[in-house]
């Protein structure tokens, strides 16, 4: 069996040269002697390899100094109680937009800390669309605001950073981190599990501005602490060594493939096609408002529901894999991160031309 192209949410498609350069690596990291799974976290050569992977995100990025990089364990869905935990500072309310499954998520874990007042919400259009910023509710005495800036299950994506005032922005990007280039300055905290455009799974990368760490509540567990975090170099316990490790492989990929600006221009590509073949055939339809269709992750839908699960199948056999939506949305959904190429979803297209073909 060879490589298919893997269409998964996530965990998802990894870049074949960072798979074979671990492959190379995977017995005896350099001159080392042992696999970088077997080595101290402590030790000299994992600490070069764990300073090099912050140092390599905060250039592609362009995060600022005072920004910590915290490289933690319990993925976005952790952040969702961390969050609240570390940046309340006080006070009794904080404001979330729902656009979608994974901010609805990450509303419900907050509702155990805080008030949450709701800015908006675009659950009355089936989230298809997010609520015009006009008619978002802020309340200035929360303590931050929070968004989704990619909704993976529901393919609606944020094209602007909104502007909240004096709120502290806080953000799950872990869906679209690294697709595309963002001030980071103008964020209090951004967040992103790995698994979906940074590496396999087991980090959730933390880029919190500095004055608002220091006072999580007293109950917060050290691990979701960001303080004890940042003073420790994210390793107040045993860091997934090898996640950390191929998050830096991942990098390395990005940069020398020219950068965000450089992905950026190839996911405009890659999604515009797709968007187009399923726009102008009337087999297919995805439901999004084209104001604010995910780059990343493109869900659609075919005329005749009997016909998706003989769709899911024939791309399968046809080598085109992890094409169903998600279970609690159904029809199908298309993610193309950036470690899918532009031969990816080229093959993709003809598959969907040829498959409307035979069953149209
Ligand atoms: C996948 C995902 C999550 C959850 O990530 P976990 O690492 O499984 O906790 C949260 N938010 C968004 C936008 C996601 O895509």
């Amino acid at each position: 069996m060879s490589r298919v192209y893997n269409f998964s949410a996530g965990p998802s498609a990894l870049p074949e040269a960072v798979l074979r350069k671990a492959g190379e690596e995977i017995a005896e990291w350099r001159a080392s002697g042992m696999s970088v799974m077997e080595m101290s976290h402590r030790g000299k050569d994992f600490v070069g390899i764990a300073e090099k992977t912050e140092a390599d995100l905060r250039e592609l990025m362009a995060i600022p100094a005072n920004y910590k990089v915290l490289f933690l364990q319990g993925g976005a869905t952790g952040q969702f109680a961390g969050i609240p935990m570390n940046l309340l500072r006080g006070k009794a309310s904080a404001c979330y937009l729902d656009t979608g499954i994974w901010s609805g998520k990450a509303i419900d874990e907050a509702k155990h800390y805080c008030q949450v007042e709701l800015a908006a919400s675009g659950k009355a259009q089936s989230y298809t669309v997010i609520p015009p910023r006009a008619e978002w509710k802020l309340d200035p005495a929360a303590a931050y605001f929070h968004y989704t800036a990619n909704e993976t299950i529901n393919g609606v994506e944020f094209q602007d950073i909104p502007e909240v005032g004096d709120l502290p922005l806080v953000c799950d990007m872990s869906s679209n981190i690294l697709s595309r280039a963002i001030d980071v300055s103008k964020f209090g905290l951004i967040y992103a599990g790995t698994q979906k455009n940074m590496g396999p799974a087991g980090i959730v990368v933390v880029i919190v501005r500095d004055d608002l760490i220091g006072q999580a509540a007293p109950q917060t567990p050290g691990v979701l602490d960001y303080k004890k975090q940042a003073d420790n170099g994210s390793m107040l316990n045993t860091p997934p060594t090898y996640t950390w490790y191929l998050l830096g492989l991942v990098l390395e990929w990005l940069k020398a493939e020219g950068g965000i600006a450089a992905l950026e221009q190839r996911n405009i590509r890659k999604s515009a096609k797709l968007y187009g073949a399923i726009d102008e055939s009337p087999f297919y339809s995805n439901p999004v408002d084209p104001s604010c269709r995910s780059r990343m992750n493109i869900p659609f839908r075919l005329a005749n529901a009997d016909l998706e699960k003989p769709f899911a199948s024939e791309a399968k056999a046809a080598g085109l894999a992890n094409l169903e939506g998600h279970r609690s949305v159904g029809g199908m959904r298309v993610s193309i991160y950036n470690a899918m190429p532009e031969s990816g979803v080229d093959a993709l297209i003809d598959f969907m031309a040829d498959f409307a073909k035979r069953h149209g």
